[in-house]
């Protein structure tokens, strides 16, 4: 340790905070290896070494982490943040690294060794129960999970609301209630919106939904995501279930999609969707490489991109007066005689349907808050697990008019109450659409000839555009700053319904 508080001092100090941070950046990197081989390729009898390899560099990574002699180096180098400009490498590398540790150091390595124990466990019930349809599988499970989501909040005590712990941990910065108002506002909205276009006439989408051979909807699903500009010289993409994208470095970003042989749709927009995820971890300022700042800014922000992309790009009009003349010549008998007009109106069909992942963009979020209104309710204790089930029903059919004819896609769909916490889970994604759309905007008028160039299968202007404004930040900035700074003002649901309305408008006819 240095005597005095001298620059050296400070640049040694630094030094050995970075090289430590990038050791324990190096083992979260082979955790997300094994992560990743686990959910592609690994033979499945291999589940049990596998969960034992992942906890054990989980915990050497946290317990190097929470070593207080990172306190110390953050300390000693807090100069750096004082006496740099916010937007620096070097305060920005305090801000976050500080953050992330007075967070880690306040869950106790044995409640995140009991959690992880008690989320397997769970996990295996739930992939059991819902096959079998069955929610008293897990109801014991889950009622142990709101017990441990509210003892995991008390670990940071002064939140304004029970769930806000558990937010800032996916979405640093929100609460409960700018979400809640936000949300109402969104909800207010929508609804009128989706019952307008649920009374007309469904628009006809059999020709998607007949059979399409595999290899040729990957080929070209991997064709518009390269166009795009994912890097597959630093990416790959695979199979896996539930299609998602994984960073082993900036220059090693993965993604995985899914292929239905019977519906293209699931792989090209899987596909699109998480080369928008790749693309934002692509274009991470390399000099970020092993130090906290390698990454999204919180989940928001990044569905905001991989949706932003997905949708409002990968199912533009535009987009497929470029594609669908090519989609035709892969397959042309199933779609040699189906106009562009109706393919641009199937791949946009709107519909109340029960399974969230399946949704389209008017009715997604209203599965979105759904479940963001029951995870308060739950934490809040207004809901009991034996009622959940139940609730969910009345719940749904309340919103979306439809009824939920069982569990198994009903409350038991999403794995991710039954992975992990129960608060902050769900409203990242309604976020990401939220800020997708409102980003856009702001890039439509820098730019107001991206939409020609989207016709004509460029996208270098947009992807620059992010890739300056928002990409190569990584964690520097959080969720608001970002919206802010890019945008020049704070979220609002204004740019997102107004595209919903025009879009939609168009599609069915009518006036929203
Ligand atoms: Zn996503």
């Amino acid at each position: 340790m240095c005597p005095i508080d001298g620059d050296d001092c400070v640049n040694e100090n630094f030094e050995e905070l970075r090289t430590r941070l990038s050791e324990i950046g190096d083992i979260g990197s082979s955790i997300a290896l094994l992560y990743w081989d686990q959910s592609t390729y690994m033979p499945e009898g291999s589940a049990m070494a596998r969960g034992r390899q992942l906890g054990t560099l989980s915990k050497m990574a946290h317990k190097m982490f929470i070593d207080p002699e990172i306190g110390e180096l953050l300390e000693n180098n807090r100069v750096l943040e004082d006496n740099n400009p916010y937007d620096s490498f070097e305060a920005s590398f305090i801000r976050v690294t500080k953050r992330d540790y007075d967070k880690a150091t306040k869950i106790p390595p044995e409640f995140t060794a009991k959690l992880s124990m008690h989320n397997t466990e769970m996990n295996q019930a739930w992939v059991k129960a819902r096959p079998a349809d069955d929610f008293s599988m897990v109801q014991p499970y889950l009622e142990k999970t709101v017990v441990y989501s509210r003892e995991m909040a008390d670990f940071f005590p002064g939140y304004e609301h029970i769930a806000d712990p558990l937010i800032d941990l996916a979405d640093y910065g929100m609460k409960a209630s700018n979400i809640r108002k936000l949300f109402a506002e969104l909800r207010e909205e929508l609804v009128p919106v989706v019952k307008k276009i649920t009374e007309l006439e469904p628009v006809d989408d059999s020709f998607l939904c007949q059979p399409y051979d595999k290899d040729k909807q990957l080929e070209f699903s991997k064709a518009i995501a390269k166009d795009i500009g994912y890097d597959f010289a630093t990416g790959r993409e695979d199979m896996s279930p539930h299609p998602f994208t994984i960073s082993l470095s900036i220059h090693d970003v993965r993604i995985t999609t899914r292929i239905d042989p019977n519906d293209p749709r699931d792989c090209i927009f899987s596909t699109i969707h998480e080369a928008g995820h790749g693309m934002y971890e692509q274009g991470i300022d390399p000099e970020f490489e092993r130090t906290s700042l390698a990454g999204g800014a919180s989940s928001g922000v990044h569905e905001s991109q991989s949706r932003l992309w997905e949708n409002i790009v990968g199912r533009s009009l535009g987009f497929w007066k470029f594609y669908y003349p090519k989609l035709q010549e892969e397959f042309p008998e199933q779609l040699g005689n189906v106009p562009l007009d109706a393919y641009y109106k199937a791949v946009n069909k709107v519909q109340k349907s029960l399974i969230r992942t399946d949704a389209d963009e008017v009715t997604y979020n209203l599965h979105v808050m759904l479940r963001f209104d029951l995870e308060l309710d739950m934490l809040e204790g207004k809901l009991a697990i034996a009622d959940l089930a139940n609730e969910w029903r009345r719940r749904f059919e309340a919103d979306m008019g439809v009824s939920v004819p069982d569990d198994k896609d009903g409350v038991l769909q999403d794995i991710h109450w039954y992975h992990g916490m129960i608060g902050g889970q769900f409203q990242g994604y309604t976020l990401g659409n939220i800020m997708g759309a409102q980003f856009y905007e702001t890039a439509l008028k820098a730019h107001p000839e991206i939409p020609g160039q989207i016709e004509l299968g460029k996208f270098d202007t947009l992807h620059s555009w992010l890739k300056n404004q928002i990409y190569q930040h990584g964690r520097k900035f959080t969720a608001n700053e970002i919206v802010e700074n890019v945008t020049g003002k704070p979220l609002t649901i204004e740019p997102y319904m107004k595209y919903l309305k025009e879009k939609y408008g168009d599609i069915y006819g009518i006036t929203l």
